[in-house]
């Protein structure tokens, strides 16, 4: 299948579940590619943009892996990638002998392997969650990392290229495992912000000439990415401030079952699970910042 090129030799029937703000970008890269693209999200209407760039969208993810080579998996949490992989009209019931399952929302590697068992034999699987957020979605510039079988791997990487850069990690579940270290920390770095400026503002210090000086500082990469949303007070999601309280419970719960103790990652998930607690889910997770000052934020 994979020509001297290292590319598919012919272009690929893919179904592709989850059209969130992640999901729609990157099915709207693998049909810039050239692949036959079949949608199903829960809601709808967020199928139609991509119907009108040429998918076909059905009503069960079922219907989707019917026809599908391969089907992409991209939603909020272990109980929808369950729900939509092994549920009634799930993936499981119309992927066919030969066709594989890539996993790419982040659920940690517990979740992949029971949603792995539950998979009929001959119907293969890799976990393939990403690093990057929604504008590097839309260029196709996102890290992926990747477990599985080198086969299968191999055998997918040109799709996984058009959203990204693949790194295959090791067995089915390195790639979920990888994911789990890496927003370990982002948790960590967003909340350390938001009371450096607390601090800030505790000490009288000037707003702007301390994002200045943390931009310029170890913080500087998530400072400089967040500081328009701090200065306007505005904070559109690119990455929801639940879906970052769902990573940090799903560092938790893996720290715990390896007996490792995270005092840190936990004390971010008391800051960003206050905030959703808040109401704050909906907005950027950086909407933790304003939580920890007593600040308003608002979409
Ligand atoms: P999102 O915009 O919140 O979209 C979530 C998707 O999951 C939607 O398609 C939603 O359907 C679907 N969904 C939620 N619960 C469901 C259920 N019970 N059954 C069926 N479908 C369900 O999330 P996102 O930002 O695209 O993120 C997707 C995944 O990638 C998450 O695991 C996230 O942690 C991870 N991730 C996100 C980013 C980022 O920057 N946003 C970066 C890296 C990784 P509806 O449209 O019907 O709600």
């Amino acid at each position: 299948m994979i020509g001297a090129t290292g590319r598919l030799a012919t272009m690929t029937t893919i179904a592709f579940c989850g059209l969130g703000q992640m999901g729609a970008p990157m099915a709207r890269r693998l049909l810039e590619a050239g692949h036959d693209l079949v949608v199903w999200n829960r809601s709808e209407e967020r199928t139609r943009a991509l119907v009108e760039a040429g998918a076909e969208a059905v009503r069960t993810p079922a219907e989707a892996a019917a026809g599908a080579e391969a089907a992409i998996t991209m939603l909020a949490d272990p109980g929808a990638v369950r729900e939509v992989v092994l549920g009634d009209q799930g993936l499981a019931k119309g992927l066919r002998d030969g066709a594989a399952l890539i996993e790419m929302s982040t659920i940690g590697p517990d979740a992949v392997w029971e949603i792995g068992e539950g998979l009929p034999d001959g119907v293969g699987m890799l976990d393939a969650p990403v690093l990057g957020t929604v504008p590097h979605a839309e260029e196709g510039t996102l890290q992926l990392f990747v477990g599985g079988h080198a086969a299968l791997v191999e055998r997918w990487a040109p799709v996984l290229a058009a959203m990204g850069t693949p790194r295959h990690l090791g067995d089915l579940g390195a790639g979920a495992a990888m994911k789990l270290v890496v927003n370990s920390t982002l948790g960590a770095l967003m909340t350390a912000l938001g009371e450096a400026l607390a601090l800030a503002d505790a000490l009288g210090v000037d707003e702007d000439q301390a994002l200045d000086v943390l931009e310029g500082s170890a913080i500087g990469v998530t400072t400089r990415s967040k500081r328009e949303r701090i200065a306007s007070g505005r904070y559109p999601p690119n990455f929801r401030l639940a879906l970052a309280a769902k990573d940090l419970e799903l560092v938790r719960d893996a720290a715990a079952r390896a007996g490792v103790d995270l005092p840190l990652a936990e004390a971010a998930l008391g800051r960003i699970g206050a905030a959703r607690d808040a109401g704050l889910g909906d907005l950027d997770y950086s909407a933790v910042i304003p939580h920890i000052r007593g600040r308003p934020a608002t979409g």
